[in-house]
């Protein structure tokens, strides 16, 4: 831990490098916007910080700014279908986001009036909003001294303090550490700074800590073994799983398939197919939609999920007789909320 003059130093030093060389984002409020009178919304930022987690900021960027032009409050993104909501959401991945986001949004407007509460602890009962987000927020919006700890903000404090043991059993201690260097005075800044540091500077493999404002107070740095941080324990290899899918076309149409509520990809539009398990089925046709004429289309789909990686085959086929189901014009697919791995399969199939 730091004396709390050394701490006070660190905090100052980081406030004065955000106030200077601090990244300009679309939804961020500068020190200097904010000296002009504007303030932050925390629909805006909510929405920012629910988009960009798992995904870059230049990826996530054009999403937040169709979202706000087509629902520019909280409310209208609540009184939106949830299926326009996952449509738009499309690309992003983690849809279970974007469900969440709907229903966040519609407790919002049921229960808080369309305001968000005004406090960390208010902000983590709602869906979708874990501690960091909550953290945010409320700090951003607030002005509420938080603990913001995001993995840029670990990787920071574990090379800072030189921290031994692995994530992520290190977490608890991580965020003890950022607690001791928090800043009560303008949190939100001190917030943004740290995770600038950790997104521009610190980065993972090339820290940059010649433009480190914490280079003075750096264990890893003073050491020398700053890319030796945070620890992390071995890493597991990630599973396979397998399935077919099945693109079934009647004239300009194709046939989707919702998948159920509960579990991966719930409640986006998808194509009818197999399960996805350990082992490739021997005979994947048996759960084809009806239809005789099925080819397997050459190669096969993949696709990385969080915890497995998807392999999947695809079977075309075309049928005079429209059997029952939701049927998409092949010109209207992009209107669909069909998640990425769907989509694969499709441009595979020749769509
Ligand atoms: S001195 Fe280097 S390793 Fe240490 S916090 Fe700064 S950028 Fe990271």
């Amino acid at each position: 831990m730091k004396s709390s003059s050394e701490t006070q130093k660190m905090r100052d030093k980081l406030l004065s490098w955000y106030d200077r060389t601090g990244r300009t984002l679309p939804w961020r409020i500068r020190p200097e916007d904010r000296d002009a009178g504007q303030i932050p919304d925390p629909y805006a930022i909510w929405l920012s910080e629910i988009m960009c987690q798992q995904t870059t900021i230049p990826h996530a960027t054009p999403y937040w700014e169709k979202f706000l032009a087509r629902f520019p409050t909280v409310t209208d993104l609540a009184d939106a279908e949830r299926d326009e909501v996952l449509a738009m959401w499309a690309g992003l991945g983690y849809y279970a986001r974007a469900r969440n986001l709907h229903k966040c949004a519609q407790l919002i407007r049921d229960a808080h009036n369309g305001q968000f509460p005004q406090s960390e602890a208010g902000l983590l009962q709602l869906p979708g909003i874990g501690p960091y987000t909550a953290a945010t927020i409320a700090a951003i919006c607030f002005d509420e001294p938080t603990n913001i700890v995001d993995g840029n903000v670990e990787r920071v404090i574990s090379r800072i303090f030189r921290v031994q043991s692995p994530l992520p059993k290190a977490k608890t201690e991580l965020r003890r550490l950022a607690a001791t260097l928090a800043s009560p005075k303008r949190p939100g800044d001190y917030g943004q700074a740290l995770m600038d540091l950790g997104g521009t500077v610190c980065t993972p493999t090339s820290p940059n800590c010649a433009h480190c404002p914490w280079q003075g107070h750096c264990a890893a740095y003073a050491n020398g073994d700053q890319t030796d941080y945070p620890k992390k324990s071995p890493k597991t290899k990630r599973p396979i799983r397998y399935g077919a899918v099945f693109v079934l076309q009647y004239q300009y149409q194709i046939l989707l398939q919702r998948r159920p509520d509960n579990g991966l990809l719930g409640g986006m539009m998808g194509l009818p197919g197999t399960e996805w398990t350990a082992r490739r089925e021997a005979d994947p046709l048996r759960a084809a939609p009806q239809a005789r004429n099925w080819e397997k289309c050459p190669g096969e789909v993949k696709h990385v999920f969080t915890h497995f990686d998807l392999r999947l085959d695809v079977y075309r086929a075309e049928t005079s007789r429209k059997i029952s189901g939701e049927w998409a014009d092949i010109q209207n697919l992009a209107e669909y909320a069909i998640p990425t791995a769907y989509k694969k399969a499709l441009r595979k199939a020749g769509l």
